[in-house]
């Protein structure tokens, strides 16, 4: 059973997530300040990072985790639109020490570093965003808010896609959502109360 403690970290307040497993810690999208974020693993090894999107404000410390022995896993969409400078940081006067996944991955992965995490594709904040399921939680990064949903307006977003991510993970089963900002909800209530997308 993996426990899940929550950091808000960064400009942008974003909620930077470890999973505690027995022997080690996964983070899911690292803001900033890698001090912080080691000190909340309490000792334990942090071993693999998993990032739902390229966004600054959401994989800030990922370079400096990756040196300290963590494996970075992040869409390939993603990565590319950092390197053909997209790179959202430039955009807000800041700067994103740069760093190379350890590997790429999408739809259909199904285990993460010996643990069961399912990856969704749930494009539409950003091409390459993605969703992760751990055991009843969903890491829902940029697309699905407690009472609202991501940006579709910066680059790569579209907003017929966000849409469609959003209905998809309303078509899971019951769930806690955990977002990339803000308060965690339950999927039951965003499905009935959320104002930006609509069950079907
Ligand atoms: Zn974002």
């Amino acid at each position: 059973m993996m426990k899940i403690e929550k950091l808000v970290l960064g400009s942008m307040n974003t909620n930077v997530y470890l999973l505690f497993y027995e022997k080690e810690v996964f983070v899911i999208d690292p803001a900033c300040n890698y001090d912080a974020i080691v000190k909340a693993a309490g000792g334990l090894p942090i071993t693999n990072v998993l990032l739902t999107h390229g966004h600054f404000d959401h994989c800030g410390a990922a370079a400096e985790l990756q040196k300290a022995g963590a494996k970075i896993y992040m869409s390939r969409l993603d990565h590319e639109m950092i390197k053909n400078g997209y790179d959202l940081a430039r955009f807000c006067g800041t700067f994103l020490t740069p760093f190379t996944p350890d590997e790429f991955i999408g739809e259909g992965v199904s285990e993460i570093g010996g643990q069961a995490v399912k990856v969704l594709s749930t494009p539409g904040h950003t091409a390459g965003s993605l969703s992760f399921i751990v055991e009843n939680n969903i890491f829902s990064g940029d697309v699905l808010f407690y009472l609202s949903v991501g940006r579709s307006d910066l680059p790569t977003g579209d907003k017929r896609q966000l849409t469609a991510s959003v209905k998809r993970l309303y078509g899971l089963g019951d769930a806690q959502v955990f977002p990339g900002h803000g308060r965690s909800t339950e999927l039951s209530f965003e499905r009935k109360n959320n104002p930006y997308v609509k069950a079907d």
